[in-house]
């Protein structure tokens, strides 16, 4: 019997209390250990392939379990009901989703869906008055996500983001770390994501679909470290674009650099690109220390180091922490580690200044949060 379903039936038999004993959530400073006495059930929308990569995390999970299955492909929908022994009843098209308000078995319904039917994915669950956990970005701009937030607060039910690094043991000691003062007075980061992307006809590559490009997808990236590295929230931004392929790249950004000034009087220097690997990098500098991770934002392993050592954290499944994670925020109303939608929507506000920036040729755009 695997760990999931062993701990499942615990649950079963009452003996949930002790369940998340063995687990550790690194220095995850505000997680207590959980004491569901059931699991957080989730509907995946959406079954393409970060989905199935949540899918498979979710199997070691030990507070969340998959009880629900949203896909416009029937032929999906069956095999991935029996592959994760879910109730065919429990399982939806997009037009029948709306249906899951009377389903006592969902929790949650996790939207990872192409970007920029976010706002419209989110709408619909916060209709059926489940908790919402959506891929990032969280919108296409600030205005969706604001209305992403202000629907589900309406519902009464939770808005989260996907930003599974929040629950990473290395990510996790930066921030401890810098909470800390180890580094000091933070004087610099420098942070980068990308990767070569491949199909030229892929939907990333479509703005209708995508909202934008490198900076939307992985530029999130490099952003949200910005601000979980500095522990401040930007004041300007400035931002240039490159594009050395405009037939691939038509609709979408290629590469961005950016530039955050903090209310601190420090700037990041921050930059993402789909046209180059090799490109995944986080550096913080302070008057006591540094920290450097390489690679810093992929599924990992997630490698790092400061001036006091290799970061010593284990190595997990990121998708499984995050959803473990997710359920002790919802079933203990834990304190969440900066991922809700209010912390999606900063990184959306900052992400329209970036490309008003590159609109006006690289103007300083001062944010008014
Ligand atoms: P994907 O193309 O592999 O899957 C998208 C799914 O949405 C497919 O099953 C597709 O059928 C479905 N879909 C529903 N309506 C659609 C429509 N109108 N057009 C196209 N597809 C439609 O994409 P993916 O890589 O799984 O990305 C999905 C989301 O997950 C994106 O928002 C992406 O940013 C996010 N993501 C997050 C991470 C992470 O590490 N957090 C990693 C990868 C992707």
């Amino acid at each position: 019997m695997n760990a999931r379903r062993d701990f499942l039936q615990k649950l079963t038999l009452g003996l949930g209390l002790t369940a998340m004993s063995d687990y550790s959530f690194g220095s995850v400073a505000n997680m207590q250990e959980p004491t569901a006495e059931r699991p957080l059930r989730v509907a995946l929308m959406g079954l393409g392939g970060y989905a199935n990569i949540v899918a498979k995390g979710m199997q070691e999970c030990k507070m969340a379990v998959i009880t629900g299955l949203i896909s416009g492909t029937p032929s999906k929908l069956k095999s991935w009901q029996e592959k994760y022994n879910v109730p065919e009843q429990n399982t939806y098209s997009y037009e029948t989703m709306h249906r899951i308000k009377d389903n006592p078995d969902i929790d949650l319904v996790y939207v990872i869906t192409p970007n920029s039917l976010h706002h419209k994915h989110v709408l619909q669950v916060a209709a059926t008055g489940k908790h919402v956990l959506c891929e990032k970005p969280l919108a296409d701009n600030a205005q969706q996500a604001r209305e992403m937030i202000s629907a589900c607060e309406k519902a009464g039910v939770k808005l989260y983001v996907g930003y599974r690094l929040h629950f990473e043991p290395h990510t996790r000691e930066v921030i401890r770390m810098r909470e800390e003062g180890a580094f000091g007075k933070i004087m610099h980061v420098n942070n980068y994501m990308g990767f070569t992307i491949g199909d030229p006809t892929q939907w990333r590559l479509k703005k209708a679909l995508a909202g934008g490009g490198a900076l939307m997808d992985v530029g999130v990236y490099s952003l949200n470290a910005a601000r979980y590295c500095t522990g401040e929230e930007p004041i300007w931004v400035t931002a240039q674009e490159s594009k050395t392929d405009p037939v691939k790249f038509r609709e979408v950004d290629e590469t961005i650099t950016f530039q955050l000034g903090f209310p601190s009087g420090i700037i990041a220097n921050c930059g993402c690109t789909y046209n180059f690997g090799h490109s995944e990098r986080l550096h913080l500098m302070g008057t006591k220390g540094w920290a450097e991770m390489v690679p810093a934002f992929g599924y990992g392993p997630i490698k790092g180091n400061t001036h006091l050592g290799p970061i010593d954290q284990p190595k997990v499944n990121h998708q499984t922490y995050q959803m473990d994670g997710i359920a002790a925020c919802i079933l203990n109303n834990e304190p969440d580690p900066n991922v809700t939608g209010q912390e999606g929507l900063k990184d959306m506000i900052v992400i329209d200044a970036i490309y008003e920036s590159i609109k006006k040729g690289g103007q300083k755009i001062v944010i008014n949060a």
